[in-house]
């Protein structure tokens, strides 16, 4: 009985080891704080009470610095305002481009003055379990048209807040992820875009899987709380990869983007 007792633990101690997240040290000088304004559509002021979209938004926030601050990226995610908006029913037939439009309409001050500050930032909170949305929809954006807009589903998991600003920051999808959506040529990304922002796309902005998790711009079941980075690993995987997955770096310099001119 004892021995078996003893490679029990081992194997515990070893299982522990093996699901080590090692983090780069990081020297963070400057932090560029991003305030977040948050338009509630009807079908959640309906839904839910304002403690509970209170709460959710908070629980992304608080995934989203984290995340930050373990891929050695100085930027902060801050709550800037909640504006309720009964006006957007947040139903199946609103598209991005149509909720925007509809933002623009209803709230036109607004919009501006958040399009006008660099680092400010807006989504729209719709109900996840519209039928629209097929059970993977939790988040969408455009940033070639929308430069600070996203819409996000208010009980979808963690990490999608940071995966949507993520995508506003330029970062892309795992390989894997990428090359089904793009009928296989996910290299090819920057091809798809307008002139005027293909230089946005780098080489390097690829998510990554290791050790069965995704970091945050990848498609998995569970994900890793940080950006894909040749400095991250987990266990003996690397998290990135120099060339092609380092959203840290996308994030880092478009952090800089934000306070430059
Ligand atoms: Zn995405």
């Amino acid at each position: 009985m004892k021995s078996i007792f003893v490679s029990g633990l081992l194997l515990l101690c070893w299982q522990v080891h093996a699901n080590e997240v090692k983090l780069p040290k990081c020297k963070i000088e400057a932090v560029v704080e991003t305030p977040i304004t948050f338009f509630i559509s009807d079908s959640v002021i309906k839904g839910y009470e304002v403690v509970d979209i209170e709460g959710h938004i908070q629980r992304w926030l608080d995934f989203s610095n984290q995340a930050l601050q373990n891929s050695c990226i100085p930027l902060t995610r801050t709550l800037d305002k909640i504006i309720f908006t009964p006006e957007i029913l947040g139903e199946e037939s609103e598209e991005l481009s149509v909720v925007h439009a509809f933002l623009e309409y209803y709230y036109p001050q607004e919009i501006e003055a958040l399009n006008n500050a660099k680092a400010k930032f807006y989504g729209l909170i719709y109900k996840t379990n519209l039928s629209k949305f097929t059970s993977e929809w939790c988040g969408e954006t455009n940033a070639s048209v929308y430069a600070k807009f996203f819409t996000i589903g208010l009980t979808c998991k963690d990490h999608v807040l940071e995966h949507e600003l993520g995508h506003l920051a330029w970062a892309s999808h795992d390989m894997d992820t990428l090359s089904t959506q793009t009928d296989g040529m996910p290299f090819d990304l920057s091809n798809q875009l307008p002139l005027s922002v293909k230089h946005k796309v780098k080489k390097y902005s690829y998510g990554y899987i290791c050790g069965g998790k995704g970091t945050i711009m990848a498609y998995a079941d569970q994900t890793h709380p940080f950006y894909s980075s040749p400095t991250i690993s987990y266990g003996s995987i690397v998290c990135g990869n120099a060339h092609y997955a380092d959203n840290a770096r996308v994030l880092r310099e478009y952090a800089l983007s934000l306070v430059g001119e």
